[in-house]
């Protein structure tokens, strides 16, 4: 059950060396730039020695862009685990994944909702996970019309991809690459406001929910349960204060 993120201790804060975090809902109301508070913070955060990252349901492309505007140097991972780069500048990494389930998933979707169906303009660039909405058809007859794929909610956007990829393995299996294998899972302070980011909650012990009013009230109690830390705030607001808590300690 997530306790305050006041209970962050200067034990853990001085043992975080990488900080994950989510975009959209988390330091973000879901637009291009942030709140200056969470820039500021972020921008501290990495002149303490500690590297931030990105990890999200947007494009790589996307998160390139957000990456060189934050000036941060931690790994990026796109499309909810399907794709990564160990810091900005990497290359891509092989991760295996593939698109072609997601493109016959879609397939199905035009043929049974004709007319309900629309797809973002970001599909073009996206390598696994396909984003779309489907006017008014709710999720659970989504994933009983398509049960060989993931169906996603992050509560900006609907997403399909193949199963076994998310956040959290992603970021698990990339960690021995970052920072030449020098953070430990421990070490990583992940922030996250969706299911989406569940993954990362289940894996990371420094995990930390930021509230979210576009968050269903019957997803809450799930997300709540696994995050151990919780901010007061909302969004990008809530990520600056938990950077900020962080930043106080290690004064
Ligand atoms: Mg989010």
């Amino acid at each position: 059950m997530s306790s305050s993120y006041k209970s962050i201790t200067r034990q853990i804060a001085q043992s975080i060396r990488l900080i994950m975090t989510d975009i959209d809902g988390t330091l973000s109301e879901g637009g291009d730039s942030v709140i200056s508070p969470v820039a500021d913070a972020i921008v501290k955060l990495e002149r303490k020695g500690i590297l931030v990252g990105l990890v999200s349901g947007r494009t790589g492309p996307m998160l390139q862009k957000m990456a060189v505007q934050l000036n941060i140097t931690g790994p990026l991972i796109a499309e909810n685990g399907a794709i990564a780069r160990i810091n900005p500048s990497a290359p891509l990494l092989e991760l295996g994944y593939s698109k072609l389930p997601a493109n016959e998933a879609l397939a199905k979707l035009y043929a049974a909702y004709p007319g309900r169906v629309s797809e973002r303009w970001d599909n073009s660039e996206r390598m696994v996970d396909i984003v779309f909405r489907a006017e008014g058809v709710p999720i659970e007859e989504l994933r009983r019309l398509l049960p060989y794929v993931q169906v996603l909610d992050s509560h900006y956007i609907m997403h399909i991809m193949q199963k076994g990829i998310n956040k959290g393995k992603t970021l698990l299996n990339i960690l021995p690459l970052v920072a030449n294998g020098a953070i430990v899972k421990d070490q990583v302070m992940v922030a996250g406001d969706s299911a989406t980011d569940l993954s990362l909650f289940e894996i990371f012990p420094v995990s930390v929910l930021i509230r979210n009013r576009r968050i269903p009230p019957e997803e809450s109690p799930m997300l709540k349960k696994v995050a151990r830390y919780i901010s007061d705030n909302e969004q990008g607001y809530g990520f600056a204060e938990v950077a900020l808590h962080i930043l106080g300690l290690l004064e």
